[in-house]
Protein backbone atom coordinates (compact mmCIF):
# COMPACT_ATOMS: atom_id res chain seq x y z
CA UNK A 1 0.00 0.00 0.00
CA UNK A 2 1.20 3.10 -0.62
CA UNK A 3 0.49 6.06 1.68
CA UNK A 4 1.27 9.99 0.74
CA UNK A 5 3.18 11.47 4.29
CA UNK A 6 2.98 14.84 5.27
CA UNK A 7 5.25 15.39 8.24
CA UNK A 8 3.60 18.26 8.91
CA UNK A 9 0.50 17.10 9.77
CA UNK A 10 2.08 14.63 12.46
CA UNK A 11 0.69 16.75 15.47
CA UNK A 12 -2.47 17.31 13.99
CA UNK A 13 -2.62 13.11 13.59
CA UNK A 14 -1.47 12.86 17.34
CA UNK A 15 -4.50 14.80 18.24
CA UNK A 16 -6.53 12.93 16.45
CA UNK A 17 -5.21 9.57 17.87
CA UNK A 18 -5.32 11.15 21.53
CA UNK A 19 -1.47 10.49 21.86
CA UNK A 20 -0.56 13.46 23.90
CA UNK A 21 2.59 12.36 24.85
CA UNK A 22 4.09 11.18 22.04
CA UNK A 23 2.86 14.33 20.30
CA UNK A 24 4.88 16.38 22.94
CA UNK A 25 7.78 14.08 23.17
CA UNK A 26 8.52 12.90 19.33
CA UNK A 27 10.66 15.19 18.24
CA UNK A 28 13.15 15.18 21.05
CA UNK A 29 13.31 11.31 20.70
CA UNK A 30 13.24 11.09 16.73
CA UNK A 31 16.30 13.76 17.04
CA UNK A 32 17.94 11.86 19.59
CA UNK A 33 17.26 8.40 17.27
CA UNK A 34 18.57 10.08 14.02
CA UNK A 35 22.00 10.72 15.78
CA UNK A 36 21.99 7.57 17.83
CA UNK A 37 21.39 5.56 14.91
CA UNK A 38 18.35 3.46 16.29
CA UNK A 39 16.56 1.28 14.33
CA UNK A 40 12.86 2.54 13.47
CA UNK A 41 11.53 -0.10 15.94
CA UNK A 42 12.78 1.07 18.48
CA UNK A 43 12.16 4.32 17.73
CA UNK A 44 8.32 3.47 17.85
CA UNK A 45 8.37 1.23 21.08
CA UNK A 46 9.96 3.92 23.25
CA UNK A 47 7.70 6.37 22.27
CA UNK A 48 4.50 4.05 22.80
CA UNK A 49 5.84 2.82 25.99
CA UNK A 50 6.29 6.60 27.04
CA UNK A 51 2.27 7.50 26.51
CA UNK A 52 1.79 4.57 28.05
CA UNK A 53 3.27 5.22 31.33
CA UNK A 54 1.81 8.63 30.86
CA UNK A 55 -1.87 7.94 30.87
CA UNK A 56 -1.27 5.32 33.97
CA UNK A 57 0.42 8.30 35.33
CA UNK A 58 -2.76 10.31 34.68
CA UNK A 59 -5.17 7.21 35.62
CA UNK A 60 -3.40 6.96 39.21
CA UNK A 61 -3.78 10.84 39.64
CA UNK A 62 -7.40 10.41 38.65
CA UNK A 63 -8.35 7.97 41.02
CA UNK A 64 -6.23 9.55 43.71
CA UNK A 65 -8.54 12.70 43.53
CA UNK A 66 -12.13 10.91 42.73
CA UNK A 67 -10.73 8.85 46.29
CA UNK A 68 -10.82 12.32 48.51
CA UNK A 69 -8.29 10.46 50.62
CA UNK A 70 -7.58 13.52 53.70
CA UNK A 71 -4.35 14.72 52.75
CA UNK A 72 -0.96 14.12 53.75
CA UNK A 73 -2.25 11.45 56.00
CA UNK A 74 0.54 8.84 54.32
CA UNK A 75 2.51 6.08 55.26
CA UNK A 76 5.59 7.89 55.52
CA UNK A 77 3.93 10.00 57.63
CA UNK A 78 2.30 7.36 60.11
CA UNK A 79 4.71 6.50 63.48
CA UNK A 80 4.11 3.07 63.73
CA UNK A 81 6.19 2.99 67.09
CA UNK A 82 3.23 4.51 68.22
CA UNK A 83 0.78 1.73 67.91
CA UNK A 84 3.16 -1.18 68.70
CA UNK A 85 0.14 -3.66 68.54
CA UNK A 86 0.18 -3.07 65.07
CA UNK A 87 3.09 -4.77 62.59
CA UNK A 88 4.62 -2.42 59.93
CA UNK A 89 4.79 -5.43 57.67
CA UNK A 90 1.47 -6.76 57.91
CA UNK A 91 0.10 -3.31 56.86
CA UNK A 92 2.90 -3.00 54.24
CA UNK A 93 1.88 -6.41 52.78
CA UNK A 94 -1.96 -5.47 52.87
CA UNK A 95 -0.61 -1.86 50.85
CA UNK A 96 0.15 -4.04 47.95
CA UNK A 97 -3.49 -4.97 47.96
CA UNK A 98 -2.87 -8.68 46.37
CA UNK A 99 -4.85 -11.44 47.91
CA UNK A 100 -7.24 -9.92 49.91
CA UNK A 101 -8.88 -6.99 47.75
CA UNK A 102 -9.77 -9.70 45.06
CA UNK A 103 -11.46 -11.85 47.31
CA UNK A 104 -13.45 -8.86 49.10
CA UNK A 105 -11.62 -9.12 52.34
CA UNK A 106 -12.08 -6.44 54.86
CA UNK A 107 -10.21 -4.38 57.52
CA UNK A 108 -11.47 -3.05 60.76
CA UNK A 109 -10.03 -0.73 63.17
CA UNK A 110 -10.59 -0.26 66.33
CA UNK A 111 -9.71 2.27 69.09
CA UNK A 112 -10.43 5.87 71.05
CA UNK A 113 -10.53 8.80 69.33
CA UNK A 114 -7.03 10.08 68.01
CA UNK A 115 -5.84 6.90 68.01
CA UNK A 116 -4.49 6.62 64.38
CA UNK A 117 -7.25 5.24 62.34
CA UNK A 118 -8.25 7.58 59.99
CA UNK A 119 -4.13 8.21 59.66
CA UNK A 120 -3.87 4.35 58.79
CA UNK A 121 -6.65 3.81 56.54
CA UNK A 122 -5.95 7.03 54.56
CA UNK A 123 -2.43 5.96 54.19
CA UNK A 124 -3.59 2.53 53.13
CA UNK A 125 -5.86 3.81 50.94
CA UNK A 126 -2.61 5.82 48.89
CA UNK A 127 -0.49 3.06 48.60
CA UNK A 128 -3.37 0.86 47.12
CA UNK A 129 -4.23 3.00 44.62
CA UNK A 130 -0.26 3.92 44.21
CA UNK A 131 -0.47 0.01 43.03
CA UNK A 132 -2.97 0.60 40.45
CA UNK A 133 -6.20 -0.35 43.09
CA UNK A 134 -9.48 1.89 42.95
CA UNK A 135 -10.31 3.49 46.87
CA UNK A 136 -13.07 5.27 47.95
CA UNK A 137 -12.29 7.18 51.33
CA UNK A 138 -15.92 8.47 53.01
CA UNK A 139 -17.39 9.82 56.06
CA UNK A 140 -19.29 6.85 57.52
CA UNK A 141 -22.61 9.42 58.15
CA UNK A 142 -21.89 10.90 54.60
CA UNK A 143 -22.04 8.15 52.69
CA UNK A 144 -25.45 6.57 54.35
CA UNK A 145 -26.88 9.86 53.84
CA UNK A 146 -26.60 9.43 50.24
CA UNK A 147 -27.35 6.17 50.09
CA UNK A 148 -30.84 6.97 51.89
CA UNK A 149 -31.42 9.85 49.13
CA UNK A 150 -31.00 7.03 46.45
CA UNK A 151 -33.44 4.67 48.26
CA UNK A 152 -35.82 7.44 48.26
CA UNK A 153 -35.44 8.27 44.89
CA UNK A 154 -35.59 3.85 44.12
CA UNK A 155 -32.55 4.14 43.31
CA UNK A 156 -30.67 2.29 46.26
CA UNK A 157 -29.43 -1.03 44.16
CA UNK A 158 -27.95 1.14 41.21
CA UNK A 159 -26.38 3.43 44.48
CA UNK A 160 -24.68 0.27 45.73
CA UNK A 161 -23.57 -0.98 42.48
CA UNK A 162 -21.70 2.22 41.25
CA UNK A 163 -19.89 1.84 44.36
CA UNK A 164 -18.60 -1.87 43.03
CA UNK A 165 -15.65 -0.25 40.86
CA UNK A 166 -13.84 0.47 44.02
CA UNK A 167 -11.72 -2.18 44.98
CA UNK A 168 -11.92 -1.12 48.40
CA UNK A 169 -14.44 1.38 50.64
CA UNK A 170 -13.40 3.26 53.48
CA UNK A 171 -16.11 3.89 56.02
CA UNK A 172 -14.64 6.24 58.45
CA UNK A 173 -16.34 6.64 61.96
CA UNK A 174 -18.89 4.23 61.80
CA UNK A 175 -19.31 4.70 65.33
CA UNK A 176 -20.84 8.07 64.49
CA UNK A 177 -24.20 7.19 62.83
CA UNK A 178 -27.02 8.15 63.82
CA UNK A 179 -29.93 6.62 65.20
CA UNK A 180 -32.47 8.54 63.16
CA UNK A 181 -29.95 7.32 60.04
CA UNK A 182 -29.89 3.69 60.95
CA UNK A 183 -33.63 3.41 60.82
CA UNK A 184 -33.05 2.70 57.20
CA UNK A 185 -30.76 0.10 56.56
CA UNK A 186 -29.03 1.24 53.78
CA UNK A 187 -25.58 0.52 56.04
CA UNK A 188 -26.78 -3.60 56.05
CA UNK A 189 -27.90 -3.70 52.32
CA UNK A 190 -24.12 -2.38 51.10
CA UNK A 191 -22.41 -4.62 53.88
CA UNK A 192 -24.60 -7.51 52.53
CA UNK A 193 -24.16 -6.56 48.60
CA UNK A 194 -20.27 -6.06 49.17
CA UNK A 195 -19.63 -9.16 51.49
CA UNK A 196 -17.02 -11.73 49.62
CA UNK A 197 -16.93 -9.67 46.83
CA UNK A 198 -15.90 -6.26 47.36
CA UNK A 199 -13.64 -5.33 50.67
CA UNK A 200 -14.82 -2.35 53.04
CA UNK A 201 -12.00 -1.34 55.34
CA UNK A 202 -14.12 0.23 58.37
CA UNK A 203 -12.94 2.86 61.20
CA UNK A 204 -14.97 2.85 64.55
CA UNK A 205 -14.39 3.71 68.87
CA UNK A 206 -16.22 1.20 69.31
CA UNK A 207 -15.76 -2.56 68.50
CA UNK A 208 -18.85 -4.88 68.08
CA UNK A 209 -20.76 -4.63 71.13
CA UNK A 210 -21.98 -1.11 70.59
CA UNK A 211 -23.11 -1.38 66.83
CA UNK A 212 -26.96 -1.86 67.71
CA UNK A 213 -27.63 2.07 67.46
CA UNK A 214 -25.83 1.29 64.09
CA UNK A 215 -28.39 -0.76 62.47
CA UNK A 216 -31.93 -0.61 62.82
CA UNK A 217 -32.31 -3.78 64.84
CA UNK A 218 -30.49 -6.66 66.89
CA UNK A 219 -31.08 -9.25 64.17
CA UNK A 220 -29.59 -7.17 61.86
CA UNK A 221 -26.69 -5.91 63.79
CA UNK A 222 -25.47 -9.78 64.00
CA UNK A 223 -26.26 -10.61 60.23
CA UNK A 224 -23.97 -7.18 59.58
CA UNK A 225 -21.36 -8.30 61.73
CA UNK A 226 -20.96 -11.72 60.94
CA UNK A 227 -20.59 -11.03 57.16
CA UNK A 228 -17.83 -8.44 58.22
CA UNK A 229 -15.74 -10.38 60.67
CA UNK A 230 -15.83 -13.81 58.33
CA UNK A 231 -13.02 -12.31 56.25
CA UNK A 232 -11.69 -9.84 58.09
CA UNK A 233 -8.13 -8.71 59.38
CA UNK A 234 -8.77 -6.73 63.01
CA UNK A 235 -6.46 -4.34 64.15
CA UNK A 236 -7.09 -2.86 67.41
CA UNK A 237 -5.18 0.79 67.87
CA UNK A 238 -5.86 1.21 71.97
CA UNK A 239 -3.50 4.00 72.46
CA UNK A 240 -3.52 7.30 73.85
CA UNK A 241 -4.47 10.35 71.22
CA UNK A 242 -1.61 10.91 69.30
CA UNK A 243 -2.54 14.29 69.20
CA UNK A 244 -2.75 14.86 73.31
CA UNK A 245 0.37 13.22 73.17
CA UNK A 246 2.12 15.43 71.15
CA UNK A 247 0.56 18.21 72.58
CA UNK A 248 1.94 17.44 75.89
CA UNK A 249 5.57 16.55 74.77
CA UNK A 250 5.99 13.04 76.32
CA UNK A 251 7.42 10.59 74.22
CA UNK A 252 5.52 8.07 71.59
CA UNK A 253 5.08 5.21 73.94
CA UNK A 254 1.17 4.17 74.53
CA UNK A 255 -0.03 4.50 77.41
CA UNK A 256 0.99 1.47 79.89
CA UNK A 257 -3.05 0.61 80.61
CA UNK A 258 -3.42 -0.76 77.05
CA UNK A 259 0.13 -2.11 76.24
CA UNK A 260 -0.18 -5.45 78.21
CA UNK A 261 0.90 -8.79 76.92
CA UNK A 262 -3.13 -9.10 75.81
CA UNK A 263 -2.41 -6.56 73.32
CA UNK A 264 1.01 -7.63 72.03
CA UNK A 265 -1.09 -10.59 69.94
CA UNK A 266 -1.04 -10.31 66.60
CA UNK A 267 -3.41 -7.67 65.24
CA UNK A 268 -4.49 -10.37 62.80
CA UNK A 269 -8.18 -12.31 63.79
CA UNK A 270 -9.96 -14.56 60.94
CA UNK A 271 -13.07 -14.54 62.86
CA UNK A 272 -15.57 -17.17 61.68
CA UNK A 273 -18.09 -15.17 64.75
CA UNK A 274 -18.84 -11.78 65.40
CA UNK A 275 -17.39 -12.04 69.14
CA UNK A 276 -14.28 -9.84 69.92
P1 LIG B 1 -8.51 8.49 64.87
O1 LIG B 1 -9.06 8.40 63.47
O2 LIG B 1 -8.19 7.17 65.47
O3 LIG B 1 -9.39 9.31 65.77
P2 LIG B 1 -6.49 10.07 63.56
O4 LIG B 1 -5.98 9.16 62.54
O5 LIG B 1 -7.43 11.15 63.11
O6 LIG B 1 -7.13 9.27 64.77
O7 LIG B 1 -5.24 10.74 64.33
C1 LIG B 1 -5.33 11.99 65.01
C2 LIG B 1 -4.15 12.86 64.56
O8 LIG B 1 -2.95 12.29 65.00
C3 LIG B 1 -4.04 13.00 63.07
O9 LIG B 1 -3.54 14.26 62.76
C4 LIG B 1 -3.03 11.92 62.69
O10 LIG B 1 -2.33 12.28 61.51
C5 LIG B 1 -2.14 11.90 63.91
N1 LIG B 1 -1.66 10.54 64.18
C6 LIG B 1 -2.30 9.56 64.86
N2 LIG B 1 -1.54 8.47 64.97
C7 LIG B 1 -0.40 8.75 64.33
C8 LIG B 1 0.80 8.00 64.09
N3 LIG B 1 0.95 6.74 64.55
N4 LIG B 1 1.78 8.60 63.39
C9 LIG B 1 1.65 9.86 62.94
N5 LIG B 1 0.55 10.63 63.14
C10 LIG B 1 -0.46 10.07 63.83
MG1 LIG C 1 -10.82 9.19 62.77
Amino acid sequence: MSISVDIAKLPLLLTELRLPTIKQFWEEFAERADMEGWPASRFLATLAELELAERERRRIQRHLVAARLPSGKTLDTFDFSAVPMVSKAHVMALAAGDGWLDQGKNLLFFGPPGGGKTHLSAALGHTLIDNGFRVLFTRTTDLVQRLQTARQDLALASAIDKLDKYDLLILDDLSYVEKSQAETSVLFELIAARYERRSLLITANQPFGQWDRIFPDKAMTIAAIDRLVHHATIFELNVESYRRRTAVGRDAAPSATTTDADNCRPATTTSETGDN
